[in-house]
């Protein structure tokens, strides 16, 4: 079983010509078939943890290790990240002009599997996807992210993520933006996922909604940089009746 281990994870900016500490020790552990949430107040470093993890070079690790199964993640490229198994979808994925969907996924897929998938049995999985998405066909020849819809960009990304199965896969803000039906069907493609036992998922949101559909086995509340309590699925009730307030007092 793979297991993704962050262990006292710190991470700075530059902004305004200063650098800024965002994370600030961040210690999760995520082993495949596990579904993790992570929940908390804008600005708590969130979507700066899901870069770093990305290697975005825009985020600078100062402290703490990153490793799967052993390997650290920290001194791979982006491409050796996603060979190995990691997968992060962004809250602002980039357009590739150009590029159209179906040659992307099979681009990506050709890099995390080592081989191009055979060409008939490739197009039959992923038409088979897009259905399931509720996706129509066309979609497929359109260009990466260019002009699509807050709903489209999320769908692409649970395509990606039921094409590529990757061992452990970062989903930031999956949810936003979506109507209740986007949701579902979203929700649907990342439990079917779940449902295979092979992929660990952190599923990193604001909103405690997405949390109706996807029951995670972990929720961890992230303030001021690092996690600030660890329970179960009840700790979101408790996150949706209550707010953050607790834990931003005395924050920052
Ligand atoms: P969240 O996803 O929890 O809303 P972020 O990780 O986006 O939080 O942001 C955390 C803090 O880090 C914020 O104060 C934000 O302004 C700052 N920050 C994040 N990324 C950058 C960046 N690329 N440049 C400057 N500041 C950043
Ligand atoms: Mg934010
Ligand atoms: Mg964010």
């Amino acid at each position: 079983m793979a297991t993704l281990e962050i262990h006292d994870l710190h991470v700075t900016v530059e902004a305004d010509n200063a650098t800024k500490e965002i994370l600030k020790g961040v210690d999760l552990t995520v082993k495949q078939g596990e579904t993790h949430a992570i929940m908390g107040p804008n600005g708590s470093g969130k979507s700066t943890l899901a870069y770093s993890l990305a290697g975005h070079p825009k985020y600078t690790i100062t402290g703490g290790t990153v490793t799967l199964d052993g390997e650290d993640v920290l001194e791979m490229s982006v491409d050796e990240r996603a060979r190995a198994g990691l997968f992060l979808a962004m809250q602002y994925p980039v357009e590739v002009p150009g590029v159209s969907v179906s040659n992307f996924l099979r681009t990506s897929a050709t890099a995390v599997r080592g081989e191009a998938p055979k060409l008939r049995l490739w197009v039959k999985e992923v038409k088979e996807a897009m259905e399931r998405l509720n996706m129509d066909p066309s979609f497929a020849e359109r260009n990466v992210n260019e002009g699509f819809s807050g709903g489209e960009k999320k769908r692409h990304e649970i395509l990606q993520l039921e094409l590529l199965k990757p061992k452990i896969a970062i989903l930031d803000e999956t949810d936003s933006g979506l109507d209740v039906d986007a949701l579902r069907v979203v929700s649907e493609g990342v439990n079917r996922v779940r449902d295979t036992g092979e992929v660990g998922t952190l599923l990193i949101t604001h909103y405690t909604r997405i949390l109706r559909y996807i029951k995670p086995d972990h929720v961890h509340v992230f303030a001021n940089g690092r996690i600030a309590e660890s329970g179960g699925a009840e700790l979101a009730d408790q996150l949706e009746a209550e707010g953050y307030d607790k834990y931003v007092k005395g924050g920052a």
